[in-house]
């Protein structure tokens, strides 16, 4: 049978080591054949993503923090010299001081809120604006970033994160109303609580992991390739008539009224 992402070429943003759900939404897009391009954030993660990426043959790896626009601009003029063209692309990047994962969120600063939301909202408008012509050169595309329930409803402790998030969500239909004339396509997935590096940030997750695992409908925590498989298909042809959507994958949880 033919591979759904067979000939496909990808970007995956957001790879820290195996934990990450880029991680695994890597996986899912190498499975199905697609050949992937990987960036890291700094030195301190450099040697990481080249281990991993090194699994996966005829990956690409290339240095890319969202804050430096120059070196997102050199990220997108290499991947135009080596491939010259992009069929789907996964942002997978969300940032936020310790300070403002704690307490209340009315005691957050400007900086702090900047900060937030320029790595973790804006950034996706950033590097699909960037992308979007090598997008275009494959006849059309992919979007797909992570989102989470806090962008919607107050997660106690999320504070910053679920502002930034519901800038995230917003920009998504604003991108895929902007981006739909040419076949692009741009989509959330809210994914239920996994512990990764990012969650690890968060006041108190291991109780929201033991919450969410007893309550939800599925009564079991989001594992990464759940997340995975459901950008793979979000990826692939599959998912042709989507776009601007946040589809939730969290064993059901956001369903509940309480
Ligand atoms: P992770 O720590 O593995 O990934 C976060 C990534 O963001 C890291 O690779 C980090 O290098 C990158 N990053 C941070 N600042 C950056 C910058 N300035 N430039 C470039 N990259 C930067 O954790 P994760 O949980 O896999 O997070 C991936 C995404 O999933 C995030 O958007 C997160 O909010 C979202 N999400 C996570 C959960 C969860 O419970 N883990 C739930 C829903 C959504």
């Amino acid at each position: 049978m033919t591979k759904l992402l067979e000939g496909k070429k990808g970007l995956i943003l957001g790879v820290a080591n195996k934990r990450s759900i880029a991680w695994a939404i890597a996986q899912s897009a190498s499975a199905q054949g697609a050949q992937l391009a990987f960036t890291f954030q700094g030195e301190r993660l450099e040697e990481n993503v080249r281990e991993l990426a090194g699994t996966l043959p005829g990956s690409l790896v290339f240095p890319c923090d969202v804050m430096m626009e120059d070196q997102v601009d050199t990220l997108f003029e290499k991947l135009r010299e080596k491939w010259g063209r992009l069929d789907f692309m996964a942002h997978c990047v969300a940032y936020a001081k310790a300070e403002d994962l704690e307490g209340s969120y009315l005691k957050t600063k400007k900086d702090g809120f900047d900060t937030a939301l320029g790595v973790s909202a804006y950034s996706l408008t950033l590097v699909t604006q960037k992308a979007a012509p090598l997008l275009e050169a494959a006849g059309g595309g992919s979007v797909v970033t992570l989102t989470y329930l806090g962008g919607e409803r107050v997660a106690p402790g999320y504070n910053i994160m679920g502002v930034a998030k519901a800038a995230l969500q917003s920009s998504v239909r604003y991108l895929a109303y902007d981006l739909g004339p040419k076949n692009i396509r741009v989509n959330a997935i809210s994914a239920g609580p996994i512990n990764t590096l990012a969650a690890r940030g968060i006041t108190g997750f291991t109780d929201i992991l033991k919450m969410a695992r007893e309550k939800a409908p599925l009564k079991r925590n989001t594992e990464t390739a759940e997340v995975g498989d459901t950008a793979m298909f979000l990826f692939s042809g599959l998912s042709r008539g989507i776009t601007g959507q946040t589809i939730y994958v969290d064993s059901g949880y956001s369903i509940l009224a309480f």
